[in-house]
């Protein structure tokens, strides 16, 4: 069986490929696994583009272990703490969350990964006060090479919690998670056309203006798509299972939503990237024109409805987290780059913002972060583009996305993160064989 990420830029075939129905069956395929010299690598929705849950080894797809398991008032905060099996999609998630009238702080982009697969590579939304899913992570079972389940969380195995919160499945498979949730909340969402100019001389203030804001920049193009998000408290129905009270909320502007999400985001976007493929000399004007073609609106929806898009043009990515300060030198960089080389880009950069961070690898560790996320329709060539944003990103310290395309390994990362040796230890009291790694963990881990 021949194993492909959702944007193939990886691809695997498994020795075996297994889909353990609990815990139990999740140990023992490890333990035969490693009985048989196999490595195991756990994988989630394969929505990396990088190829981190590749394996020639036995790949553990946690599709059957997504439960509720339970639902806890966390003492301190007061805010919910939800203990889930790793293997639950975001989406399915998020709907177990409403139902209880709960949401996850803050999401990224789509809803399509799984919770282990998001927080093991530091999936992130935007806001300067939301910072990522493995943030909001408070316990972990993992399942180590000899097979036994270990609890962990900051107080009980702190450094095996470390590791495995966002570690790329290199301590274990993680058979649950225990994420930290909120009272489920509204987002009110204001979708713009602004000048580029105006928006990067403002950019502080648009960012710490808002609870959650973006922008879209298609190359070259002087005007961008900027989306601020409000939190506002959510309306009574907000609890209700989908397809019932929350979706009448965006029934008054159904057909413009429709045109908004499907025509212009999809098959707009698809009709455009598959012209600008075959007629590279009209890109430019189709990005002006795709930069102004959103219409301005303003709706009200639950957070997870708003915050997650579906993505149906299939691209390619490298994101790396740069110092927020820096964020509009570099935009102006790879603007430069773009109009130099008139590189054929028909994509946009989306461009976002996360709080300091204490995971030891997450890429907003220690700094107030921007992240600039560099895309390419997957039928173009992306080579030479990624290339030269990298070597933009790298000059001022940027640090790849671990799901994300990206040409680092570990004596370039090392530099990166401050904890990066405590990591390593604590990988490697969790597993000296190496159990869980493939060429990706070798080449960033070392
Ligand atoms: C269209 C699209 C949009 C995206 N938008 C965003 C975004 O907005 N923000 C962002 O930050 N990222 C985004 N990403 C990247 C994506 O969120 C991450 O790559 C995420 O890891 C994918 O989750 P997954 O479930 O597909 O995991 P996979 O890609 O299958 O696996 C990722 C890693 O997690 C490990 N893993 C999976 N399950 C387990 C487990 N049970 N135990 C231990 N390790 C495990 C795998 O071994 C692998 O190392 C996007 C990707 C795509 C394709």
């Amino acid at each position: 069986m021949i194993w492909t990420n959702w944007a193939r830029t990886a691809s695997a075939t498994p020795a075996r490929q297994v889909h353990p129905a609990t815990e139990e069956d999740l140990s023992a395929a490890v333990r035969r696994a490693v009985r048989e010299g196999h490595t195991v690598r756990a994988v989630g929705a394969g929505h990396s583009f990088s190829a981190a849950a590749a394996t020639d080894g036995v790949q553990v797809d946690l599709d059957r272990l997504n439960a509720l398991h339970r639902v806890e008032r966390d003492p301190g905060t007061g805010n919910a703490l939800v203990t889930v099996g790793a293997g639950i999609r975001l989406h399915q998630l998020n709907r177990v969350l409403a139902e209880r009238g709960l949401a996850l702080q803050n999401l990224g982009d789509i809803d399509r990964q799984t919770i282990a697969g998001a927080v093991s590579t530091g999936t992130h939304g935007t806001g300067a006060r939301f910072g990522s899913l493995a943030s909001r992570v408070r316990a972990l079972t993992v399942v180590g090479a000899d097979g036994e389940v270990t609890r962990c969380s900051p107080t009980e195995h702190p450094d095996l919690f470390e590791a495995s919160r966002l570690g790329l499945g290199t301590t274990g498979v993680l058979s649950t998670v225990t994420v930290e949730a909120v009272p489920a909340f509204d987002l009110c969402a204001q979708e713009d056309v602004q000048p580029v100019e105006r928006v990067l001389d403002e950019l502080d203030h648009l960012v710490d203006g808002a609870d959650h804001f973006e922008f879209f920049w298609f190359p070259t193009a002087r005007h961008v798509q900027t989306l601020t998000n409000t939190r506002v408290p959510a309306r009574a129905d907000a609890g209700a299972p989908a397809g019932a009270g929350h979706r009448v909320r965006r029934a008054a502007t159904a057909v413009r939503a429709f045109v908004d999400d499907e025509v212009l985001s999809n098959a707009g976007l698809e009709l455009a990237n598959r012209t600008a493929t075959a007629f590279p000399a009209v890109t430019p004007r189709l990005n002006a024109f795709a930069a102004q073609a959103l219409r301005p609106r303003t709706y009200t929806a639950p957070s997870y409805e708003v915050l997650c898009n579906r993505r149906r043009v299939r691209f390619r990515e490298t994101e790396y987290a740069v110092p927020r300060a820096v964020v509009v030198d570099v935009l102006r960089e790879i603007d430069g780059w773009l109009r130099r080389t008139g590189e054929n880009v028909p994509f946009p950069l989306e461009i976002r913002f996360a709080p300091a961070e204490d995971a030891w690898l997450s890429t907003a560790y220690g700094r107030e972060t921007a992240y600039v996320a560099v895309q390419q329709y997957w039928r173009l060539p992306y080579g030479r583009y990624f290339d030269a944003a990298e070597q933009i990103f790298t000059a001022v310290g940027g640090r790849p996305h671990w799901g994300k395309m990206h040409t680092r390994d570990a004596a370039y990362l090392a530099g990166q993160y401050s904890r990066f040796e405590d990591f390593r230890r604590a990988r490697a009291a969790a597993d000296p064989d190496g159990v869980f790694t493939n060429p990706y963990t070798r080449r960033v881990f070392g």
